[in-house]
């Protein structure tokens, strides 16, 4: 048994790192505990939206992320028969925020810069190829078991233990807690390609929502490459998702018959889609952030900016209970967060799911209508904007 620790934080994905970084910084000491032998660099979120941006100032990182990621100032939905249906400038926040527009940068960049700033802090240490197993209140903190890579055994104490440990969180189980709510009958097959789509849709953004009754779309530019993600029903195969003539017959689909023989794709990626809240994101001392509390539909790029989120509003209240022995604010933020995943979160990426993957042609035709009523009446607009973007929420 070691000494106690301020705060355990298990998981280094985005959200255990803006934890880690925003506590360290207000003075708290942090052991990072992470199953993975590295960071994880697999592709997953891409999109900043600006509230994440203004939260993400005081680690003095955002002029390098401006730099290094691509400026979305526009998206579109469109109908992959229809065309354009609307399309929503983000400029039109310039009054609201100092960051209208969304950011596209790759997550795990993103950790990549949290972890250099954090490796040499005083306060800071991580603890690689460590799966923590359970978690357990004992008088007067909470006890955190973990297995090392080799099978040894590990106890470690802290007075606050945050699980930021992901979709599969041990930690959330180890609470007896499930992720409640439902699986959507689609999973997302995820390509990387240097095709230059912008030349096969003339003025297409950099964030593209296409509706299709079979097959819909997301085309997300990120600085390489475009990521083009299409929703396929959950009954094909793990082999055939992955089957490259299967890839370049849905690419020509997309594309047309001017496209290349082969589209070029640099990599293959598929995932299943939920929506899904833990009942409670916090028990006693031990607090849920990220997907070990909420995950959601990637359609509009919320998951990991409300885990940011999350983590931006309980490293104050950790450090308040830690400094002042009342921790009131824990079961505030606690419940708010929740209700920002239910409220916000849920809802407009149910309504964005809902809407791309409609396969009635009368209620798309609908949903096509009520979206550029919305699109064209501005004060409908800007509330929208402030909706999708995130800024209502944290407001
Ligand atoms: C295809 C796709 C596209 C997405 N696009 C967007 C987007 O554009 N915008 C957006 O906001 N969100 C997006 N998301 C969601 C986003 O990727 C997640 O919300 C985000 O990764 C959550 O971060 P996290 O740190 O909570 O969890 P994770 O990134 O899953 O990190 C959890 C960490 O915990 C570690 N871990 C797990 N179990 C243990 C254990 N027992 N012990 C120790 N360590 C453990 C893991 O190794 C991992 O490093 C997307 C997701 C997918 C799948």
């Amino acid at each position: 048994m070691q000494r106690a620790n301020d705060v355990i934080v298990v998981g280094a994905g985005p959200v255990g790192l803006t934890l880690a970084t925003a506590l360290v910084a207000r003075g708290v000491s942090v052991t990072m505990i992470e199953a993975g032998a590295a960071l994880s660099t697999d592709w997953r979120a891409s999109t900043f939206h600006p509230p994440t941006l203004e939260m993400l100032e005081e680690f003095g990182i955002v002029g390098e992320m401006l730099e290094r990621g691509l400026i979305a100032d526009k998206y579109q939905v469109r109908d992959r028969s229809r065309g354009l249906i609307a399309e929503f400038d983000l400029r039109e926040l310039g009054s609201d925020t100092k960051y209208p527009f969304r950011l596209q940068f790759e997550q795990y960049k993103y950790s990549q810069i949290l972890l250099r700033n954090l490796s040499d802090h005083p306060l800071f240490t991580i603890q690689w190829s460590e799966r923590v197993s359970s978690v357990a209140e004992i008088s007067d903190g909470v006890q955190v078991a973990s297995v090392a890579a080799d099978g040894t055994e590990v106890t470690r104490v802290a007075q606050y233990v945050i699980g930021a440990d992901g979709a599969k969180s041990a930690v959330r189980r180890s609470l007896g807690l499930e992720l409640e709510g439902h699986t959507y009958p689609v999973r997302f097959l995820i390509l990387s390609s240097s095709y230059p789509f912008e030349k096969r849709f003339p003025d297409l953004a950099l964030v593209n929502y296409i509706w299709d009754p079979v097959e819909p779309v997301m085309l997300l530019r990120i600085p390489d490459v475009w990521r083009v993600m299409f929703s396929v029903s959950d009954d094909v195969s793990d082999d055939m998702l992955a089957d490259r003539a299967a890839i370049q017959q849905r690419l020509k689909t997309l594309i047309g018959d001017e496209g290349p023989a082969e589209v070029p794709v640099s990599s293959v990626q598929y995932y299943s889609v939920h929506q899904r809240v833990a009942a409670r994101f916090r028990v006693g001392r031990v607090l849920l952030a990220g997907d070990a509390g909420h995950i959601n539909s990637p359609v509009g790029g919320l998951g990991m900016n409300s885990g940011i989120h999350d983590a931006m509003q309980i490293a104050p209240a950790v450090v308040a209970a830690i400094s002042d022995g009342d921790d009131e604010a824990l079961t505030q933020v606690a419940a708010h967060r929740r209700q920002v995943a239910l409220d916000t979160v849920r809802a407009i990426t149910d309504r964005n799911t809902r809407e791309m993957t409609e396969k009635d042609d009368d209620v798309r035709r609908a949903n096509a209508l009520a979206l550029q009523s919305l699109a064209s009446d501005p004060a409908k607009r800007h509330k929208w904007l402030l909706q999708s973007s995130m800024l209502a929420a944290v407001r």
